[in-house]
């Protein structure tokens, strides 16, 4: 089989440690991701030498989760998460196994893993390892648990949620087995840390085929055991239909704010755990949102909008506005903008109080650059010294 670019620089680190007397795959995603024709994204690897062994073979190795066996192993500028192949006890606490033993065949290591499309290895060759028909659900499309389902949802209910996941990533279909073990261990789902529940919804959320797990959500009644959405179950049913992929945590809170606005935005952040980034971006986003509402389009939105919400905005203006702003007029737009930022303006406090020679200094700079900049941004005022210094001069400021 042929590998794309980054498996055949990876295979490198398989080859290190085979040379050292250890056994060594890749596994999960990065298989079941190239043999569903997928960009491959983050590649692990599993492997019969101990962390500790790993640490001696390697230069530079991050221990990120020992107790796991998990550590990242850098190689040839590239991250790879290196895990030693484990066996896990029992899982008292429906989070974390009690104990995990380390093996010294994949076997054991292939038994513990979540569907049968995530629990393929291949070696270096290419050769797969396939002990429980990953492959030929992959070639149906099919999402189904490595043994009894009812079993492996009791142990980690994460996998519920997982499974929707990857519903929602590869339009795949969940096995009939696996969606009523789902059914039958939903409640579960609110014994789980809400971080790890909003890290595979952020995934849900983004995933090309998000209705097809939307459809799943509705269908299994997850939905209902899910923070805060649980309360407002009805929601679920106001989702845009169709829904499109949403591109960022902050857009998925925004849809849902914009959904049921008794939640402030704020309140969504706190109960899914989400990050100050995550926050700002949907205040953010939902702020540029009013704004279009009234005034549509404009250079003023799109400076006060971040890029790296660009993509966002133009999902969420189409599906909650009904808008046919796309990413192309934003960017547009921008290239259009005269600045990018207050630092970008021609002047600065210091020049404005070079102005007014009498004055002292205070808020009335501040607010008079705020006025110069919204005047340069939509074009009332060009970017230029002489221009704005004219401008201040005949327009005299209260300066208190
Ligand atoms: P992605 O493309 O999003 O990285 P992935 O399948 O690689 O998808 P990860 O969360 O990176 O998902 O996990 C890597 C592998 O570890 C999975 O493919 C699966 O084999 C195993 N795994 C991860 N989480 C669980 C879990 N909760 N229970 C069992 N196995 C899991
Ligand atoms: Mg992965």
């Amino acid at each position: 089989m042929g590998f794309p670019d980054r498996l055949t620089q990876a295979a490198d680190v398989l080859k290190i440690f085979e040379g050292h007397g250890y056994k060594a795959y890749f596994v999960g995603g990065c298989v079941r991701d190239l043999l569903c024709d997928r960009d491959v994204g983050d590649i692990d690897i599993a492997t019969s030498a101990t962390p500790d062994t790993v640490q001696e073979i390697f230069d530079k190795v991050i221990p990120v989760g020992l107790e796991h066996g998990t550590v990242i192993v850098r190689y040839a500028h590239q991250s790879y998460e290196v895990t030693t192949f484990r066996m896990d006890g029992d899982y008292s606490d429906q989070r974390h196994p009690d104990d995990v033993q380390f093996m010294q065949t994949i076997d054991e290591d292939l038994k513990r893993r979540d569907f049968t499309m995530n629990a393929l290895a291949m070696d270096k060759e290419g050769t797969i390892i396939d002990l429980f028909d990953g492959q030929e659900d992959i070639g149906r499309g099919q999402i189904r648990t490595v043994g009894n389902g009812i079993d492996r949802f009791q142990e980690d209910p994460l996998r519920i949620i997982r499974a929707i996941r990857f519903a929602s990533q590869l339009g795949f279909s969940i096995a009939t087995e696996t969606l009523h073990a789902m059914m039958a261990v939903k409640q579960e789902i609110e014994t789980i840390a809400v971080e790890r529940i909003a890290h595979e919804m952020e995934k849900f959320f983004a995933g090309t085929c998000v209705q097809t797990g939307i459809d799943y959500l509705q269908t299994t009644g997850i939905h209902e055991h899910l923070p805060i959405i649980k309360g407002h179950p009805g929601l679920v049913d106001r989702l845009p239909d169709p829904i499109m992929p949403l591109p960022s945590m902050g857009s998925v809170i925004t849809l849902l704010h914009r959904l049921e606005p008794a939640v402030s935005i704020h309140e969504w952040v706190k109960g899914w755990k989400c990050s100050n980034k995550v926050k700002h971006q949907a205040l953010e986003l939902n702020k540029a949102m009013k704004h279009f509402q009234t005034a549509g389009l404009n250079r003023w939105l799109v400076y006060r909008l971040s890029e790296d919400c660009y993509k966002a905005f133009s999902v969420l203006a189409k599906m909650v506005l009904h808008s046919s702003v796309t990413y192309q007029d934003i960017l547009a737009i921008d290239e259009q903008l005269p600045i990018h930022s207050k630092q970008d303006l021609a002047v600065n406090g210091k020049d404005l109080m070079r102005l007014y020679p009498d004055a002292k200094g205070g808020p009335w700079v501040g607010e008079l650059l705020d006025i110069l900049e919204k005047k340069v941004v939509t074009g009332d005022l060009s970017n230029d010294k002489n221009e704005i210094r004219d401008w201040v001069q005949w327009h005299p400021h209260d300066i208190g």
